[in-house]
């Protein structure tokens, strides 16, 4: 799994870290959902576009939420 050290990141600093893909630390995330509830997870890259999507992540506000996602990432 490329992206686990994002997830790790995310859960320790609350940032997406290096892409696995390109190095770039221009990466970002958000959960989709109602804090409280499941909802889903979407990590990309901003320079190469590569993006990873978690099916059920737990919402809670600490966490970047309900951004937008661009619409020209690849998933891998
Ligand atoms: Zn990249």
């Amino acid at each position: 799994m490329k992206w686990i050290k994002n997830l790790e990141s995310i859960a320790i600093t609350k940032t997406s870290g290096k892409c696995p893909h390109c190095g770039s630390n221009n990466t970002d995330y958000t959960f989709v959902g109602n804090v409280g509830g499941v909802g889903y997870g979407e990590i990309w890259c901003n320079d190469c576009k590569s993006a990873y999507h978690l099916s059920r992540v737990l919402i809670t506000k600490e966490y970047n939420l309900n951004k937008e996602i661009p619409k020209n990432i690849i998933y891998r």
